[in-house]
């Protein structure tokens, strides 16, 4: 059976959303006040839909309550996204997921019961900064305020050595959770695993810590 989705607000975060679920072979509502951007959804989402979403009653005539997940990616309009919320919360939506603007739209989001509150600009930032400072990290994901899960290249101080040799869980506090290597990935790693060449450790920790090993061992 296809998933099921609805994305409220069409700017260009929303409207990616709806094209990539699309490739994903699910079906998708799009919705949007304005009726240029709904048009501009036509042929792309399952159906797409003008309406104001901070109105109860456009909400259950379209029937949102039957979909799975509900993502709301109003942008600007924060009075929107969160009388939005509010009411797709109300009408007992199982999955609501919620584009912040900030830390304070994030907070309230969170107090209403939006299920996952995500901030794609501010992620994007910090990803795209943490691969600038080092070429060696390819990829940055934040679990927490302090705890990331990062993505980086071994280099030739590392290849040839196994985990236990390396002892990277004492020395800096992080873990290797998973070596991509070609278009294989090794899970969990065991301590006699020798890194090899172009291989890409998967490493969880403090963002303290896997700065500081990405700097004595890469620098
Ligand atoms: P992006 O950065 O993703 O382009 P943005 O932060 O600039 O987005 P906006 O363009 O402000 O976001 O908002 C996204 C969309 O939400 C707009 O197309 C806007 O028409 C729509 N929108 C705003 N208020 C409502 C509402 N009450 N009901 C439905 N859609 C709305």
């Amino acid at each position: 059976m296809k998933k099921e989705f609805v994305v409220i607000g069409l700017g260009r975060f929303g409207g990616s959303i709806v094209k990539e679920l699309i490739v994903l072979g699910a079906n998708v509502m799009a919705i949007d006040i304005s009726g240029a951007r709904v048009d501009e959804y036509a042929l792309i989402a399952t159906q797409a839909v003008t309406a104001d979403t901070t109105d109860e009653s456009v909400l259950k005539s379209l029937g949102i309550r039957n979909f799975e997940h509900v993502i709301v990616a109003i942008g600007e309009n924060i009075q929107a996204s969160i009388l939005t919320t509010l009411m797709l919360k109300e009408i007992g939506v199982p999955k609501i997921t919620v584009k912040a603007q900030n830390d304070y739209h994030a907070k309230v989001l969170r107090k209403i019961g939006a299920d996952k509150v995500v901030h794609p600009e501010r992620d994007m930032g910090i990803r795209i900064a943490n691969n600038m400072v080092s070429n060696n990290i390819l990829d940055y994901l934040e679990l927490s305020e302090e705890h990331s899960i990062a993505e980086i290249m071994a280099n030739e101080r590392l290849v040839g050595k196994t985990l236990v040799e390396l002892d990277i869980r004492a020395k800096y506090g992080i873990n290797i959770v998973a070596i991509k290597r070609g278009n294989d990935i090794v899970v969990s790693p065991q301590a006699i695993e020798e890194i090899q060449i172009d291989d890409i450790l998967i490493v969880i920790g403090s963002d303290h810590d896997i700065h500081l090993f990405e700097k004595k061992l890469f620098h």
